[in-house]
């Protein structure tokens, strides 16, 4: 079955609101590909307006992070109530920055993850490795622990709904990017054990994201390989050319 090319753009804690509307306008009007499907994640601050200057667009909005609950108690966090207000389709879990900066357990991304898909929100859920990890031949048992927990307790029709990020930790704003192969590889096994947790039709059916300084010149060789159905892009994301030619290197 073949899978619709996905390339997202998280804007991080960048841009201003000015940047962050001209930075719409500038991907709207330069997207030529509508056999891709395009998403950017501002900063929560600035999800409404974007979405407003996207307005009609092929292009969706997400949020970076939620909270698990509907609401409640829980100062500074957002619900993803609160993400599908601001008319976002997706919500970002598990990056790396959370996971590792924030200490963020794949207990607690495993409830975030739950709430996200049961309010209507569609996730993309982050996975990778350390360094060190890698260093040490832990990048499977590593993603295999985190697609475990992770995913726990999702039915295969949820799993139609979330997007797996591969992203080796020491690639995201490294300008380190993986091998082809690297990827490939880690690409082939996360699917393999999506198999094992949901069987081969959802497996098949999952789109996988690599992510680690993706930019234009890098893109093309990894979306030509058989496993990478995508791209989560930060750097790169934040200049409207870039971002473009990104998508614009999506196999045909
Ligand atoms: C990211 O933020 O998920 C990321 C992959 O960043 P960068 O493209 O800058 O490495």
């Amino acid at each position: 079955m073949a899978r619709k090319t996905f390339i997202a753009g998280n804007w991080k804690m960048y841009t201003s609101s000015a940047e962050a509307v001209k930075l719409a306008e500038a991907l709207d009007a330069g997207l030529m590909r509508t056999d891709v499907d395009v998403a950017v994640f501002p900063p929560f601050l600035w999800l409404t307006i974007v979405a407003e200057t996207l307005g009609q667009s092929d292009i969706a909005v997400g949020g970076q992070d939620c909270h698990a609950e509907k609401e409640g108690a829980f100062t500074g966090s957002i619900s993803p109530a609160m993400l599908l207000a601001a008319d976002c389709t997706y919500v970002i879990l598990g990056h790396s920055e959370r996971r590792h900066g924030l200490n963020e357990t794949d207990d607690v991304l495993n409830k975030k993850l739950k709430g996200a898909l049961a309010a209507g929100l569609q996730v993309i859920f982050c996975i990778g490795e350390l360094l060190a990890e890698r260093e040490a031949n832990k990048t499977e048992a590593v993603l295999d622990t985190q697609l475990t927990a992770g995913l726990a307790g999702l039915t295969a029709e949820q799993m139609t709904k979330v997007t797996i990020a591969y992203e080796p930790v020491w690639a995201i704003g490294t300008g380190k990017v993986a091998t082809t192969e690297q990827a490939q590889t880690a690409h082939a096994f996360v699917r393999a054990k999506i198999a094992k947790l949901f069987g081969e039709t959802t497996a098949e059916a999952v789109r996988i994201q690599y992510g680690g300084s993706v930019k234009a010149d890098n893109a093309a060789a990894l979306l030509s390989q058989p496993d990478i159905d995508g791209a989560l892009v930060g750097g790169a994301s934040l200049k409207a050319d870039q971002f473009l030619a990104i998508i614009a290197a999506a196999p045909k």
